[in-house]
């Protein structure tokens, strides 16, 4: 048998079902977060493993926060992650909001490794999705049309063959087992993460991250998971504006961070969180210790 294994960037309008179908896919399955280790450009939102491929897929945020016009700061989006993803999925639904974008993307993407996936094909009749696969194949001339329902989980496992398909022979590269504990911390780190950026808005680079320091299960007989955490900024400024007046601003992120996290574990959980100002740091250094990659 042949291993296959890439990363696939996802792209598409905002509110296109992105998130939905990642969480289709990656719900179910082992979904670590995690850093590739090979790059320092792009984060990655979750990988899927299955008996024959490693599927990786790439986040690709900027243009949110961007001041830019969304669709110069979407094209631009699809410059940066090209260089690292194996395939592209260029997502679209019925009645999109804005049509020439959404070619504008594929045609940007490049036709040769971009798979058009036509999301919400439950909204519509069959004969209408037919219609726009139809009409991405001969006016746009897109190779593979997908036609799916990332919410009601229709059309998901077409998806994936149709990326197997086109991912190069290669090995996993990231660990396949179920590194539950692993799996726990980081996607802890994230939530953390996700939170911060929530609560700072614009006032904090991308590039901040978030270690965890300890995680522990609850021991025998008591029921609250201990998580000690670190806010890892570039500046003294920086650590100020996270930890906030009087640190109500930590103290919200913590509250916030802990709620979703207890969510997620099913528990209850003691978080603790720390900031810490390291100079020139970068995220990949902190995570790629978490994993073992990198020793120092
Ligand atoms: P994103 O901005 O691209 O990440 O989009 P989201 O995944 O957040 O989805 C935006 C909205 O579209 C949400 O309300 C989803 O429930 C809805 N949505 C996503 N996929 C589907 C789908 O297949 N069918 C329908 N009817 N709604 C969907
Ligand atoms: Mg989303």
């Amino acid at each position: 048998m042949t291993f296959k294994s890439g990363y696939v960037a996802l792209i598409g309008q905002p509110n296109v079902g992105k998130s939905t179908l990642l969480n289709a896919l990656l719900g179910e399955r082992l979904a670590i977060v995690t850093n590739k280790p090979q790059t320092t450009r792009h984060r990655i939102t979750g990988i899927l493993n299955e008996d024959d491929c490693q599927i990786i897929f790439l986040d690709t945020p900027g243009y949110h926060e961007s001041s830019k016009p969304l669709n110069q700061a979407m094209l631009e989006v699809v410059d940066a992650v090209m260089g690292d993803a194996d395939v592209m999925c260029v997502m679209v639904e019925p009645g999109s909001p804005d049509p020439n974008l959404d070619r504008h993307l594929f045609e940007r993407a490049g036709k040769d490794r971009t798979i058009v996936v036509i999301n919400k094909a439950d909204k519509v009749s069959k004969a209408e999705f037919q219609a726009m696969a139809e009409s991405y194949r001969d006016k746009w001339g897109a190779k593979e049309v997908i036609v799916m329902s990332a919410l009601k989980d229709l059309g998901v496992a077409s998806l994936i063959d149709a990326i197997k398909e086109r991912l190069p022979e290669g090995p996993a590269y990231y660990p396949q087992d179920d590194y539950t504990d692993h799996n726990m911390r980081f996607i802890a780190s994230e939530l953390i993460r996700e939170e911060v950026f929530k609560q700072m808005q614009q006032e904090i680079p991308y590039s901040t991250a978030v270690t965890i320091d300890s995680y522990k299960e609850p021991r025998e007989g008591q029921k609250i998971t201990e998580i000690a955490a670190t806010i890892v900024v570039e500046r003294e400024s920086q650590k100020g504006m996270v930890i906030g007046k009087k640190g109500a601003r930590i103290k919200q992120i913590g509250k916030l961070a802990r709620a979703k996290i207890e969510e997620m574990i099913g528990g209850q959980v003691f978080l603790e969180l720390n900031v810490r100002v390291q100079k020139d740091w970068t995220k990949d250094d902190a995570r790629l210790k978490e994993l073992g990659y990198k020793i120092s």
